[in-house]
């Protein structure tokens, strides 16, 4: 089993000095509890004053997103050598990237690429829409996600991949654990047998993102496929989050 993974996405929220103070918060919050790694993802701005705050507490950073283009003209952006001296995580192929800002598996998987060549550990999303999931596609949807983003990628540095079904996240409906397992054990995992072995793919963290608060975590790590979790709106509260991180130590230790 790879290391447990509680991950906090905290979206485009906080400002510079409200991040700072929930990071210190977070850090308090899960000061002495072992067995699990935690990592919070802070808005790009945020991310050097944060890596700041959390010095020396084994909480790691993160970012949200990042360019597939190591320099050059692209107003707005920010490529991964930028971010990569700052933090060693970066979630990519997020459902709201992909739904909001149109990028596709060919674009993701560019992304995965950029990260993965600036040293940086790619949280690859992936995950199906309501629609899909009716029609019965969900597997195949997801199956391809995971190939596509990973496509010609060499994982030898750290890779995580999240499971968040679309119609989960921020809606208080997540997914039930077994549906979730279904996937991430099912899917997810024989995908990355096929694509790297099975000791690699058995060492690659595989998280549910999806409406996940301090009440049902349980339930989802309690699932061998499952070893932790990608959380929004309850990583904005470090009481919430840092339940979270306990309760997926306790889970995973027992
Ligand atoms: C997310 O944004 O990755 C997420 C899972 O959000 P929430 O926990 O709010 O559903």
């Amino acid at each position: 089993m790879p290391v447990p993974l509680a991950a906090g996405n905290w979206k485009m929220n906080t400002t510079v000095d409200e991040a700072v103070a929930l990071a210190a918060a977070v850090k308090e919050a899960v000061d002495g509890v072992t067995g699990v790694d935690v990592l919070v993802c802070p808005p790009f701005v945020s991310l050097a004053p944060v890596a700041a705050a959390l010095e020396g507490s084994g909480v790691m950073v993160g970012a949200q997103n990042t360019h597939n283009q190591t320099n050059g003209a692209f107003t707005g952006e920010v490529a991964p050598s930028m971010i990569a001296g700052i933090c060693r995580y970066v979630i990519l192929g997020h459902s709201e990237r992909r739904q909001l800002f149109g990028e596709d598996d060919g674009l993701i998987n560019l992304k995965v690429k950029a990260a993965v060549d600036a040293g940086l550990i790619p949280i690859l999303c992936v995950g199906e829409t309501l629609q899909q999931r009716e029609d019965g596609k969900a597997g195949e949807v997801v199956g391809n996600q995971v190939k596509a983003g990973l496509d010609g990628v060499s994982p030898s540095g750290g890779l995580v991949v999240a499971y968040e079904p679309v119609w989960a996240i921020g809606t208080g409906v997540s997914a039930t654990p077994e549906t979730a397992s279904e996937i991430m054990g099912g899917v997810i995992l024989k995908t990355l047998e096929d694509l790297y072995g099975a000791q690699t793919a058995s060492q690659t963290p595989l998280l549910y993102g999806g409406s996940v608060n301090p009440d049902n975590i349980d339930s989802f790590v309690s699932q061998e496929a499952i070893h932790g979790g990608l959380v929004g709106g309850a990583s904005l509260r470090a009481d919430q989050f840092g339940a979270i991180v306990k309760a997926t130590a306790a889970a995973k230790s027992s």
